[in-house]
């Protein structure tokens, strides 16, 4: 009877529908309404390479140089540093195996990459806010965030963002690794490939962009591919059995072999036509991912520093280069005085702040803080820090209001990284016009009868303005030298 029963349940699993739809590259792209630009009475181009012509003067041979894209992978987990959605051993595999894909068409990858703890981004909390914080230098790499999701998406090489933190590859955790080309498909996208089955499945049907399955416009329709045979979508590596409606041709033969199908288990190629796309696309837009240098952050130095305006501020480090003045022996705490690859911000305490607190949490990096003030061009040291909260900096300092204090952060050995950092402000400002006493903006009649009231009962209190510990004639006589407007 169990046995019967379990094979039972097994059907049923097995009868379920067609796998779900786990490359959203697509829909994002169209989310955005950039479209591409008209072809009198064709299917929309977005640039120079969708011309079959130039596509095909990239077409790369045995003796074509490698194109090296540097890439650079965010690999999320929980808070607490567990359940990483990817081992180290998965990072080395999928590395290994997307050049693999690549290698036949000259095309390699070089990567750098870390765990950040974050379990908001783990479960993709919210991509634009993800991208913005852990985006490394987008101009010059690839960047990848692997999270817990399945399937995955990037950016096409003509949005807009290719090159931007909203650019490249978000990937799901159980799509990466040595036993799967999803990246290698996501890539595609962000080198310049449509979907193999974008001109049937993803377009209106019939319409100028419609790719017929007896290849009548094929290189100018679809994928612009003509070597990709026309196909409405396929996961199973099947050949399709029933024809195109608007050729009368049938579907197959087709081609679920290529990576930017959903033919998953039979992927093991890309076309001359997808090559040639591929480094044209790159050299058109993405030759900055060839370059293996950083791009310093736009905090790099002190003239560049970002406001603090919340509790919480993202910073990256990654690329940012060594700035002055150096760190008197004072800031020593046992761990030397070196201090690079420092990026900088400004805080102004404009709420009742007597005391601020600056503490670096999370932290992929050995960090350390100091904190200045007065200019850029003459910082003078209010309070430094290397190991204070746990192993990240923290300085507290006692903070004018509305003065505006500049924050340095850097590694305390030559590394980068990201952390998070956490402004709070504690205490009260004293107010800009103490003898306002009933703050209506003037010191007035009021003010003077507020003041009688206190005498000598209020010792410390508001109208003992001279801290004496006494209301009295001294702050009687202080009170009429402001007498007016504050
Ligand atoms: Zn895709």
């Amino acid at each position: 009877m169990f046995a019967v029963g379990l094979i039972l349940m097994t059907g049923v699993v097995a009868a379920g529908g067609e796998p779900p739809d786990w490359c959203t590259t697509l829909e994002r792209w169209e989310a955005k309404g950039q479209g591409g630009s008209a072809v009198a009475g064709g299917c929309p181009i977005a640039g120079s390479c969708d011309i079959p012509a130039v596509r095909d003067t990239y077409a790369p041979d045995a003796s074509t140089p490698f194109k090296t894209i540097h890439m650079h992978l965010i690999v999320f987990r929980e808070d607490d540093g567990s359940a990483p959605a990817a081992t180290e051993q998965d990072v080395i595999d999928q590395m290994e195996r997307m050049n693999d894909d690549f290698a036949p068409y000259r095309i390699d990858f070089e990567y750098t990459w870390l765990y950040v703890d974050k379990s908001q981004f783990l479960h993709n909390g919210d991509d634009f806010l993800m991208k913005q914080a852990y985006a490394v230098s987008p101009a010059t790499r690839c960047n990848v965030y692997v999270t817990s999701l399945g399937g995955g998406y990037g950016t096409f090489a003509w949005d807009s963002d290719a090159l931007t933190a909203q650019g490249g590859i978000v990937v799901g955790g159980g799509s990466f690794g040595g036993n799967s080309s999803v990246m290698s498909h996501e890539m595609g996208h962000n080198l310049g490939l449509w979907h193999t089955h974008h001109g049937v499945s993803e377009v209106g049907t019939c319409s100028p962009c419609w790719e017929r399955a007896d290849g009548v416009d094929g290189d100018t329709t679809g994928d612009f591919c003509s070597d990709t045979p026309a196909t409405p979508v396929d996961f199973d590596c099947v050949y399709p059995a029933d024809n195109d409606q608007c050729s009368g041709a049938p579907w197959a033969p087709t081609l679920p072999e290529s990576f930017m199908s959903y033919g998953q288990p039979c992927w093991n190629l890309f076309t001359v036509h997808q090559a040639s796309r591929m480094h044209c696309w790159v050299e058109a837009v993405l030759t900055g991912w060839l370059s293996p240098g950083l791009e310093p952050p736009g905090n790099d130095a002190c003239s560049g520093a970002i406001p603090i305006t919340g509790t919480i501020t993202d910073l990256s480090t990654f690329g940012a280069t060594t700035s002055a003045p150096s760190l008197p022996v004072e800031c020593d705490e046992g761990g030397g005085l070196i201090f690079e690859n420092d990026v900088w911000f400004t805080f102004t305490p404009d709420g009742p702040a007597d005391i601020v607190n600056l503490c670096l949490d999370p932290l992929t990096f050995d960090a350390r803080m100091a904190v200045y003030e007065n200019t850029c061009g003459d910082l003078t040291l209010v309070g430094c820090s290397d190991d204070s909260c746990d192993l990240a900096p923290s300085v507290v300092f006692d903070g004018q209001c509305g003065q505006t204090y500049f924050v340095r952060v850097g590694g305390s050995a030559d590394v980068t990284g990201y952390g998070r950092m956490i402004a709070a402000a504690f205490g009260v400002c004293d107010p800009v016009c103490p003898w306002d006493l009933d703050e209506d903006g003037m010191v007035g009649i009021n003010d003077f009868l507020d003041l009688l009231a206190a005498w000598d009962t209020d010792p410390g209190g508001p109208p003992d303005f001279d801290g004496n510990g006494n209301v009295g004639i001294e702050d009687f006589l202080e009170l009429l030298a402001n007498w007016g407007p504050c």
